[in-house]
């Protein structure tokens, strides 16, 4: 068989990632908390834009956060020397040597972590962040039980930071009481602190301490439904693209996909775009949710099925097979299409699928 000499047209759809648009939010957050240290979270891919490409991008952040210790071994290979923070902590004994020879520090959550630790000496990491429960009752150490741990952890020589994680950093008057919790379990205590994910950096400077964890700002996605990524100043990082690769009118009264959820109220042109539930796009998002059309505002119409979805091209009378299509990005915020799909940008961002390639732009 001959060797194939040209490649073959790909399918349209991929996701750009644009990391002026990283270092342009980073900086957003550096305004914010200008006194504190930033550990950018790169949990779950970089939020699905790929972490060691994020990493990159954010080379001036203080620090990474991650899940496992597979993603924090892979950004030291990679040659970073920033902190590297592990927000579960570990999850069983072999970690613990993989952390000391690595310089990883972790999250320390639960007394069986913190039994471990201390049935493994030697190997304890020097780094570890204490986290107390204040409220959201997800991970961490009770107020009452925190000293303890506190003091367990500076028995074996562990360098201490205070941390603990806000559930409603996104309302008005959401820290208060957990805010008054933590500093109170903490008062007097001289050693640092990290509280505020991408909501607090953005409206809590008295929550600010010396990291903050910003995640979701980075990738240019707004944190709290009342505020707009742009009136924010962040820029989109991921921008969803394909295109057309069908065309056709259809009558009044023809329906459109799976199940005919969408019946044409009149003669109709429409479109399929090259993009379904199998790419990342969310099934959920029903009739009406938007998309651009060669730079034009429409909407998506009938059920999203998992290699394709079908769009209104009423407002688009120009559009044609290989027109442009943005699923959400530049033009688009993903925060519109994750509400109008019942969702939250993070979910979206971080379901766009392997089989999506991911394209760098400058
Ligand atoms: C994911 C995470 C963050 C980042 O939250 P965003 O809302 O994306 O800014 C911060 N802290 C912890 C503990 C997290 O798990």
């Amino acid at each position: 068989m001959a060797a194939e000499t040209t490649d073959p047209m790909p399918r349209p759809l991929r996701a750009s990632v644009c990391l002026s648009a990283l270092r342009h939010n980073l900086g957003i957050a550096r305004s914010h908390a200008p006194r504190a240290r930033i550990m950018a979270v790169i949990k779950a891919n970089g939020y699905g834009h790929g972490m060691l490409r994020v990493a990159k991008a954010l080379e001036a952040a203080d620090g990474f956060a991650v899940l496992n210790i597979a993603e924090a071994i892979a950004l030291r290979e990679a040659g970073f020397t920033q902190e590297i923070l592990l927000l579960e902590g570990f999850f069983s004994a072999d970690e613990l040597p993989l952390l000391a020879r690595h310089g990883l520090s972790t999250v320390i959550h639960a007394q069986w972590q913190l039994d471990i630790m201390l049935q493994t000496p030697g190997s304890a990491p020097v780094q570890a962040w204490l986290k107390i429960n204040s409220g959201m009752n997800r991970l961490g150490f009770q107020p009452d039980e925190a000293p303890a741990a506190l003091q367990s952890l500076q028995q074996i020589g562990a360098q201490v930071t205070l941390m603990t994680h806000f559930a409603r950093a996104d309302e008005s008057d959401g820290i208060a009481e957990q805010l008054t919790l933590f500093n109170s379990v903490t008062h007097g205590l001289n050693l640092p602190r990290s509280l505020s994910n991408s909501a607090a950096v953005l409206s809590y400077p008295e929550a600010h301490g010396d990291w903050v964890r910003p995640g979701i700002m980075l990738y240019g996605a707004s944190p709290t439904s009342g505020r707009s990524a742009s009136e924010l100043g962040l820029k989109p990082v991921m921008t969803l693209s394909s295109e057309l690769i069908a065309v056709r009118a259809i009558q009044a009264g023809e329906a459109v996909g799976y199940g005919a959820s969408f019946r044409a109220p009149g003669a109709m042109r429409i479109g399929t775009v090259a993009c379904g539930y199998a790419d990342g796009y969310p099934r959920h998002a029903p009739s009406g949710t938007p998309v651009l059309v060669d730079g034009q505002r429409s909407r998506i119409i009938g059920r999203v099925s998992m290699d394709m979805l079908t769009v209104d091209l009423s407002a688009v009378p120009g559009a044609k097979i290989g027109s442009a299509v943005t699923l959400w990005g530049d033009g688009l915020t993903v925060d519109e299409v994750a509400s109008a799909a019942g969702t939250i940008s993070y979910e979206l961002l971080c379901a766009v699928a392997a089989r999506v390639p991911l394209l760098e732009a400058i």
